[in-house]
């Protein structure tokens, strides 16, 4: 079911662009959405009175605003940019990035002025010559579910199927996808989807797409002819952990491995956390049972001085076993990108 907040803020220069003003309508016909008029362009009046109110009212909450950096983002290693269509995400996955990142913001961000954008990502298309430049539009959001009435990611493929050297992807546990099933789209988009077993969506992926949507909404995307892949992740070494992941990949390959002639694309990660992460997960579900008990896990320390919680190495060796081996039975000619 299409994903309907209960709120939308619209920044008054975004109903200068098409986009703003489709929306402005779209949500103005909805009797059960309130539509606020921004007062500049910040967002006020979201209740938080606990973290807990305060994450699923701004998950409940749409700002419509216009794009106004000159520059996007980096998003190294899986692409030169990203690509800021939307911001935020409809899903109330407990482990996901954006709460335990962005958690001050949990409101969805739809930019209005998305000829802005693309026009931006011409020039940098331009600048890296005769190199392509790969765009990444699900960094820091999952665009999908909001695709009905944005039809934003629908312009976007477009757009890269006519350009020789710009490439877009994305990663989504949605399946609203229809939208780009008839695009002239020439391949140069990459569309993704983030899986688990059955358990692990049904206990922490609140809000998302059920597993077998997403496998039949992925089926649709590789018969329209896109590049696909999948994330499998954050896995979790559960009891019975390897017949829940096999069975997952046995349906994969039921679904779509027999008739499947173009590589597809996997991507593995185990799961992971950080102490900030695992206390921003407990602020908003106190009663969780993802596993994050320090004591059965190895502390790695990362990059910029902050450390993580990972498996520990008997573990991680298992599980890469076990996708390796399974992925390139069920799989032979799909492509493994990582591991981890
Ligand atoms: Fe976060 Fe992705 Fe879940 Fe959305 S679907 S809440 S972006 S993990």
């Amino acid at each position: 079911m299409t994903y309907i907040p209960k709120r939308v803020y619209f920044e008054k220069r975004a109903l200068n662009y098409p986009l703003g003003e489709k929306l402005y309508n779209f949500f103005n016909k909805n009797e059960d959405v309130e539509v606020i008029m921004m007062k500049g362009n910040r967002v006020t009046g979201i209740p938080k009175e606990t973290p807990r109110q305060f994450y699923v009212e701004g998950k409940n909450s749409i700002a419509v605003r216009v794009w106004k950096g000159s520059k996007f983002q980096g998003c190294k290693p899986s692409a030169h940019y990203q690509m800021p269509l939307v911001s935020g995400c409809s899903g109330k996955c407990e482990y996901c990035y954006l709460n335990t990142r962005f958690g001050d913001k949990p409101y969805i961000t739809i930019y209005a002025n998305i000829e802005d954008v693309l026009n931006r990502a011409k020039e940098y298309i331009e600048e890296r010559k005769p190199d392509v430049t790969y765009f990444e539009a699900s960094a820091t959001s999952d665009p999908v579910p909001f695709e009905p009435y944005t039809g934003s990611l629908a312009t976007a493929v477009e757009f890269f199927g006519k350009k020789e050297l710009g490439r877009l992807r994305f990663v989504s546990k949605f399946t609203e996808i229809d939208s780009l099933l008839d695009i002239e789209h020439k391949g140069h988009t990459t569309i993704r989807f983030s899986i688990n077993s059955h358990k692990v969506i049904n206990k922490y992926e609140h809000a998302t797409a059920k597993l077998d949507e997403r496998i039949d909404a992925s089926k649709k995307v590789y018969d329209a002819g896109y590049p696909i892949g999948f994330i499998i992740g954050p896995v979790i070494l559960y009891e019975g952990w390897k017949d829940d992941y096999l069975k997952m990949l046995k349906n994969i390959k039921k679904k779509l491995g027999s008739t499947a002639d173009r590589p597809i694309r996997f991507e593995v990660i185990s799961h992971r956390f950080t102490s900030t992460a695992k206390s921003k997960i407990l602020a908003v579900f106190p009663e969780t049972t993802l596993p994050m008990n320090e004591e059965e896990r190895k502390f790695k320390y990362g990059q910029f001085g902050y450390g993580k919680y990972v498996y520990k190495k008997e573990q991680l060796k298992k599980m890469e076993e076990f996708f390796v081996e399974n992925l390139n039975e069920l799989f032979p000619n799909s492509e493994i990108d990582y591991v981890i």
